[in-house]
């Protein structure tokens, strides 16, 4: 085994030591710039800056980090501490067998694109334009998406038919693209590179179409969708140039066929095909928040109450003219009943409902009232601008939404002026916070981490998540305008494209693995995976490599410790552990997503912690077996402290709640052996939070 410490330019004086036989000690100045060379098969411990930076570096070996600049340097620790962490690191080497190489085909270079919004319609046309094969599906009978049911996109309020329209001609003129409308995904099988999708879709209803227009003068059944009215037979004008039946609300009265005669069909039939991929895009944009969840502002029972969708269609159809509005921002948004995130483009969206306002209607008064304005870039020219117009800005979260002598009513404290208000309106907007569409990335298997999977956004080609060939472009990742929604599907597309350019993809990427002779198949373990990696194949449990995340979870779950990770094998962590802790230290076993980032910036920030805390990266709390804190224990460690991901932010979406659950355990088995319970302590601790770590191992360590 090798050993390779690099001493930062000589900052580091390691005295001479001894790892005993068969390892070679490497001395390297400065291995972020010079970088080793080192086989992928063999072992190696990397001692230098925090495995953060190394592991960019060195992304395909079979290494354990020890970081010498920010847990010893910078803490102005001893070297004997660091001498202990390497001997250490050593320790858990020893007992692990190398990560084997994973390979996998790129048979297929066709792409699937879920969602015909701007997202969808930009990453398909990118393909297309280099000589892909991509297929667009669209679960509504129109392209467009979001962008199709706005008036203008803001700061510069141009139409937003200026940008959607050039986008769609240029994808209807691509080579090798094909469109579905009413389509969504029913079933997807395969890897990345041999994808086989299921696609069920829903008839148009109408077969034939000159536009004239007849068949929705003669509909009765008239719809507000989303603030604008129309019939159950429609038209939205992107494409393709064809009406369509809405099947939730067409009654099948047949008017429409009286017009138009043999040209429609009233009967929803449902077709099935399969197509293939290796690779998938999902651009299946927001949702808005239900709006009828915040009970306290009337959303749903009071007319007059509108989303900023409605409220802008409703205005720009001139359907609604109102002479006093105010406008109510964060609903849902920041609150931990509702959507605990700011969904980031809802102060733009409120901002630019109060231009479009003014700008068709100088004389409405309107009232903006929010906590706080997140206006960026170009929006700060906005706002000032309406404050110019004399839109009144309000400091507060209006407390509720009354109807009172025909009018609505706003409740609000303003800070501003420490005043209590009682703003009488025509018309509330709510500008509400979004959710993605859950739905499609459940059917594909992606774990939403919160509400949005912004960890796994574009990450199939990442050095820390595993290549499912899976990517999101747009507001699917989080919510975006416009601008940036075009940039994220740009991105998208090229990820694509990288990928499908290979013809197989090598990874090193540890996955956990099952000692079939140890193994009795008592399944306990594949209800713990979150990602479904784990199944029964031939009566033996297998683990699909492709879709394992490496946390480790399923390994202290099974009770003959025949599931295993590599590169965190119970043996080889135990040996680390009895290795490195003597009588009296703190263990802090730290998520490598969160906690351990907070010991690198407790470094940056300069706090200091005492020499006594030892630190060691885990895959995830959930992977922390209760008999490693024994070991801990009985080595004499005065504490120790497992640190996790907040609960909402698990990096392996639940791994932080089973590690709760493993606490309650432990803790009882502490007591029922004398120990005093409080000695093993777990904690949230996010990945900035360095002021929290240092308070906590120096509260222990009293
Ligand atoms: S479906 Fe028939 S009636 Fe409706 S627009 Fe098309 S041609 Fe005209
Ligand atoms: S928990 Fe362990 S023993 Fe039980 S099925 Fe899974 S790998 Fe096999």
């Amino acid at each position: 085994m090798r050993v390779l410490v690099c001493t930062c330019n000589n900052k580091i004086k390691l005295p001479d030591f001894d790892l005993g036989p068969d390892i070679n000690l490497e001395m390297h100045t400065d291995l972020c710039k010079r970088k080793a060379a080192i086989s992928p098969d063999e072992k190696v411990v990397i001692a230098g800056c925090s495995p953060s930076l190394m592991e960019g570096l060195f992304p395909d070996v079979n290494a354990e980090f020890v970081n010498l600049h920010e847990h010893i340097v910078l803490m102005g620790h001893s070297m004997d501490k660091a001498k202990d962490l390497i001997a250490a690191a050593v320790e858990k080497m020893k007992a692990l067998t190398p990560i084997k190489r994973k390979v996998f085909k790129i048979e297929n270079k066709n792409a699937l694109i879920i969602g015909g919004g701007i997202a969808g319609i930009e990453v398909a046309s990118r393909l297309s334009e280099n000589g892909l094969n991509a297929t667009l599906i669209e679960k509504a009978p129109f392209l467009g998406g979001t962008v199709a049911k706005l008036d203008r996109l803001y700061p510069e309020g141009t139409p937003y038919s200026h940008t959607l329209m050039p986008q769609i001609g240029k994808l209807i003129s691509g080579k090798n693209i094909n469109l579905f409308f009413n389509t969504e995904v029913k079933e997807i099988k395969g890897s990345v590179g041999s994808y086989k999708i299921i696609l069920q879709t829903h008839s148009r209803g109408v077969i034939e179409c000159t536009n004239c227009g007849k068949c929705t003068e003669v509909c009765p059944i008239e719809i507000n969708d989303e603030g604008k009215k129309r019939k159950a037979i429609y038209y939205v004008p992107t494409f393709p140039d064809k009406y369509a039946i809405d099947w939730k609300n067409c009654t099948k009265c047949g008017e429409c066929l009286k017009v138009c005669e043999g040209k429609i069909e009233l009967e929803n039939k449902i077709s099935e095909k399969e197509i293939t991929a290796g690779a998938v895009v999902v651009a299946t944009g927001l949702n808005y928040y239900d709006a009828c969840n915040v009970e306290e502002y009337g959303y749903g029972r009071y007319p007059g109450v509108m989303t900023t969708l409605e409220f802008e269609r409703a205005v720009t159809s001139e359907e609604l003219k109102p002479e006093k509005v105010v406008i109510v921002y964060c609903v849902g948004s920041r609150d931990s009943k509702h959507l605990p995130y700011c969904s980031k483009i809802c102060c733009f969206l409120g901002l630019k409902e109060a231009k479009l306002i003014t700008d068709r209607l100088p004389q409405t008064q309107v009232y903006v009232a929010a906590m706080d304005m997140r206006s960026s870039g170009t929006f700060e020219y906005l706002y000032n601008k309406l404050r110019e117009r004399g839109v009144t800005f309000i400091k507060g979260k209006p407390s509720e939404i009354l109807q009172r002598n025909g009018k609505l009513v706003v409740r609000s404290e303003d800070l501003y002026t420490n005043e209590l208000l009682e703003i009488e309106a025509d018309a509330v907007v709510l500008s509400t916070g979004f959710t993605p569409d859950k739905e499609t990335f459940e059917k594909l298997g992606i774990k939403l981490n919160g509400d949005f999977p912004i960890l796994f956004e574009n990450s199939s080609l990442g050095n820390t998540d595993l290549p499912r060939g899976i990517f999101t472009a747009g507001s699917a990742t989080f919510p975006a305008a416009v601008r940036d929604t075009l940039i994220d599907a740009r991105k998208a597309a090229f990820s694509v494209l990288s990928l499908l350019k290979q013809d197989k993809i090598e990874t090193l990427q540890p996955v956990a693995r099952v000692d079939e002779d140890l193994c009795s198949v008592c399944r306990m373990c594949i209800g713990t995976c979150a990602y479904n990696a784990i199944s029964i194949v031939d009566d033996k449990i297998k683990i699909n490599e492709e879709l394992c995340m490496g946390c480790g979870v399923c390994t202290i779950t099974c009770p003959s410790y025949a599931s295993q990770l590599e590169t965190f094998n119970p043996e080889a962590f135990s040996r680390q552990i009895k290795s490195l802790v003597k009588e009296g230290d703190i263990l802090a076993l730290l998520c490598r997503w969160s906690a351990y980032n907070a010991t690198d910036k407790a470094a940056y920030d300069k706090f200091s912690y005492p020499e006594n805390v030892k630190i060691i990266r885990v895959p995830c709390s959930g992977a922390v077996d209760p008999s490693h804190v024994m070991d801990a224990l009985d080595k004499g460690a005065k504490g120790v402290l497992i640190g996790g991901c907040y609960p909402d932010a698990c990096h392996y979406a639940k791994g932080n709640f089973r590690a709760k659950a493993r606490e309650q355990v432990l803790k009882m088995n502490l007591e029922s052996m004398g120990f005093d319970k409080n000695v093993v302590r777990l904690e949230w601790i996010g990945k900035d939070e360095a002021n929290k770590f240092v308070e906590i191992v120096k509260e222990m360590n009293k």
